[in-house]
């Protein structure tokens, strides 16, 4: 055992293979850390849910900042890859995800040969002695600092109608295997999720649908210097689409129910499944020890603990727009920047 801990101990372990995973990884061999130092850690290498869940799904970002992220670390020798299809796109509208997961899974790739990766899952992780121990299926890795970009997964609430999942609403291919014609469909929510999956429906043959809304749509408005609304509100498709049919003119099939309304229980009767389109919540699989239950993170710096660090989705960094508006950055370029801003802290902020 203590010769399999020996060969298995590395500076850095990144847990997690997703946009955020790679972006550590990158920036960490930016830094000049020795690429022998660096564990990566991941059940599949294949970019994470965006890669497996959300690649029929169009994305809220322009297509410049993807270039932009893309070309933001020197590690990622995105001037040697081949000509994607992201780079022929129009550069002021969203993308399908999938556009953005072909670069990242080029990327994966190479990084795989350089790093040392682990095709596994981290089930928990102990603090002892200066070190980190991650416990694998079959085996036990230490690391001086751990990067944690574990993602997250769909909220939801407690319900007695048959849940059709959020990856299967917004993939219009899987959704148009299910025969939904004689159904009503309740969709909660109304961010950039929601208005997709009720795109995906009412351009396929359900029966009806019913929104069940607590605000009003929030739009982001862009400026030179910053834009409103940058995490919460609709851009591109989905903001075009409920600009016509939300506060616009609905469609035949769609039905608005704001959820403090007294015909709400009735409503969600008349419902045969229904989809949540809620937000995300931290995938909370890895057991920390000795602690009983899951730490806090710190949302300016991403620190958890000594050496043990917290990006991507399921640690989203706090900010304050100019207006005041608080609110939390989710997205590739965002996860870039905010990984120029700790990661000289994380470098020195050992276990
Ligand atoms: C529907 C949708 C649309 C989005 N659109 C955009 C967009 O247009 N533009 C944009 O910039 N952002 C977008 N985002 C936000 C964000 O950029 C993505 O969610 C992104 O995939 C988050 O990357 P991540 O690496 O944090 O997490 P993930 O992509 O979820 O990757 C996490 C990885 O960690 C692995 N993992 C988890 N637990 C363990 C463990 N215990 N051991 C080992 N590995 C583990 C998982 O298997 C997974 O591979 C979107 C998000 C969603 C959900």
């Amino acid at each position: 055992m203590l010769n399999v801990i020996a060969m298995n101990r590395f500076d850095w372990c990144v847990v997690g293979a997703g946009p955020a995973g790679i972006s550590a990884i990158g920036k960490l061999l930016d830094e000049g850390v020795s690429t022998k130092k660096i564990a990566w850690i991941d059940p599949l290498f294949n970019v994470g849910d965006l890669g497996s869940k959300w690649q029929r799904v169009h994305g809220n970002t322009k297509v410049k900042y993807l270039k932009l992220f893309l070309s933001h670390c020197n590690s990622f020798d995105i001037a040697e890859a081949p000509r994607f299809k992201l780079y022929s796109l129009n550069e002021h509208k969203a993308c399908l995800l999938a556009d953005i997961v072909e670069p990242l899974a080029w990327i994966t790739q190479r990084f795989i040969k350089r790093v040392n990766p682990f095709t596994d899952t981290v089930h928990s992780l102990s603090h002892n002695n200066h070190h980190w121990y991650l416990e694998l299926a079959k085996q036990t890795i230490v690391a001086n600092q751990v990067i944690l970009a574990t993602g997250s997964i769909p909220k939801t609430l407690p319900s007695n109608k048959p849940v059709i999942p959020l990856d299967v609403a917004m993939n219009d291919e899987k959704l148009a295997q299910l025969d939904l014609s004689q159904q009503t469909i309740g969709v909660y929510g109304s961010s950039h999720s929601a208005i997709v999956v009720m795109k995906n429906l009412l351009d396929g043959k359900v029966k009806k649908v019913v929104n069940f809304y607590r605000q009003p749509i929030k739009y982001a408005l862009f400026f030179d210097e910053f834009i409103l609304f940058d995490n919460t509100g609709l851009k591109d498709y989905a903001a075009d689409w409920a600009r016509e049919h939300i506060d616009g003119q609905w469609p035949d099939r769609l039905e608005r129910v704001h959820c403090a309304s007294d015909d709400k229980d009735q409503k969600l009767e008349q419902c045969d499944s229904v989809i949540f389109c809620i937000g995300f919540e931290k995938r909370d699989q890895i057991k920390l020890s000795p602690y009983k239950h899951s730490l806090p993170y710190n949302e300016g710096n991403g620190i958890i603990a000594p050496g043990l660090f917290g990006l991507g989705i399921a640690y989203p960094c706090r900010v304050t727009d100019p207006f005041g508006n608080v609110e939390h950055n989710v997205g590739l370029n965002k996860f870039m920047c905010h990984l120029d801003h700790v990661l000289p802290i994380w470098l020195q902020y050992k276990a």
